[in-house]
């Protein structure tokens, strides 16, 4: 399996780690030469303080144990940076990545963000409820016909805590995996009592305690996506940066508003993440400026850039972050995490300051999307 995807020249990568491609649409400053900080690593004194971490005196772990030369830099910095720590969530923050369409991100971001998180020094649980399994993969998590997994959860109303398993190397992430039994649980579920929140009812039964629960959904708005809505706070939409990204869109907002109307009261739309972001064309800077015309605060700054190694990444049983912890797109991933952590507490970082967030930004979301 291994080098089995392949599809972008070796060069793009060194590219974007060049030019910062993370970094798009029309609050970007331009940054020329190598990555050597965050943008948000300036950050202003009314920022919440950081857990874990007196005094932010952690150093980077010696060069001797990173690859070597600029990615190796890029690598400590990173990590040194990971290592601040970030405001912990009060309450366990339930992230529902979602979008109907395929293949636009959902697991990349689901495995990456969680990882990312993780490393900022939280507990995270990412639970695939794709029958296709994928982020169980990207995890490096056995799923295989016999391992207990979500549907054991689901279905046979199996407590979560004996399918979690704790992902390699990456410490404080977790994952409940996902097998091809899964396939017929959209079926399996229709006659069974309380279908829509069993998820939810799992997930409040679970003792371990967590700051993250990341869902990743499959391409369908069926019933394991309502699930997964019923079960959540928040939506997480990532959006490709390509021709027709907001169409289909409209649909899952009327699904998420049908779910808050009926099931779930807490359910909104709290971040939209602009993937495979290619800074090289126009019609990626044009995607991304009608996506933020659209969905005002909710999209995150850092944008995903287009990266070989964040597709590399699931073919070794891994996250980019571990894979290659230097990467544009790590490093892409390591902000995101950044910016959905201090959202939680209430502040939105543009890159110079920090403001504190309107209450509610959301009204207006679904004007114009079909
Ligand atoms: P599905 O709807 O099938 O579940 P998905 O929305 O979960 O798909 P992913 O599987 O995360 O999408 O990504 C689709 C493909 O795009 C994968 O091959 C993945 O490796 C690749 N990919 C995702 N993000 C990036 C990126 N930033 N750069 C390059 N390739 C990417
Ligand atoms: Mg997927």
């Amino acid at each position: 399996m291994a080098g089995s995807v392949h599809c972008e020249p070796e060069v793009e990568e060194s590219e974007s780690l060049r030019s910062d491609a993370n970094i798009a649409g029309p609050m970007t400053d331009p940054v020329p030469g190598p990555r050597t900080e965050s943008p948000g690593e300036d950050v202003s004194p009314a920022m919440p303080p950081a857990y874990g971490q007196e005094g932010h005196t952690e150093t980077p772990p010696p060069m001797d144990d990173a690859p070597v030369g600029r990615a190796a830099q890029a690598a400590v910095q990173a990590m040194g940076r990971a290592r601040e720590g970030l405001p912990r969530p009060d309450q366990t923050r339930v992230i529902v990545v979602a979008n109907q369409k395929g293949g636009v991100g959902k697991t990349t971001t689901t495995v990456n963000l969680a990882a990312s998180l993780a490393l900022h020094g939280g507990r995270v649980l990412v639970i695939d409820l794709d029958p296709q399994g994928n982020a169980s993969t990207a995890l490096g998590i056995d799923h295989h016909a016999e391992v207990p997994s979500i549907y054991d959860v689901l279905v046979d109303s199996k407590p979560l805590s004996d399918i979690v398993q704790p992902v390699p190397d990456v410490e404080g992430l977790f994952c409940a995996p996902a097998t091809i039994d899964l396939a017929g649980a959209e079926i399996e579920l229709v006659s069974l009592v309380a279908r829509e929140s069993r998820l939810q009812r799992a997930i409040q039964a679970y003792e371990q305690p967590l700051d993250y629960i990341l869902i990743d959904c499959p391409p369908s708005l069926g019933l394991l996506t309502v699930n997964a809505l019923v079960a959540g706070a928040e939506v997480l939409i990532p959006i490709q940066c390509e021709y027709y990204a907001l169409e289909g869109l409209g649909q899952l907002l009327r699904n998420v508003d049908l779910v808050r109307g009926h099931l779930n009261p807490k359910l909104h739309v709290s971040t939209i993440l602009l993937t495979m972001y290619d800074g090289r064309t126009r019609l990626a800077s044009q995607v991304a400026d009608e996506v933020r015309s659209h969905f005002g605060n909710e999209v995150l700054r850092t944008s995903i850039p287009r990266s070989v190694r964040i597709s590399e990444a699931p073919s070794y049983g891994q996250t980019v972050l571990t894979y290659d912890p230097g990467s544009s797109g790590s490093l892409s991933y390591l902000e995101a995490a950044r910016e959905i952590a201090l959202r939680g507490v209430g502040v939105h970082y543009d890159g110079q300051h920090a403001h504190v967030l309107p209450a509610n930004n959301q009204h207006s979301m679904q004007e114009g999307i079909q």
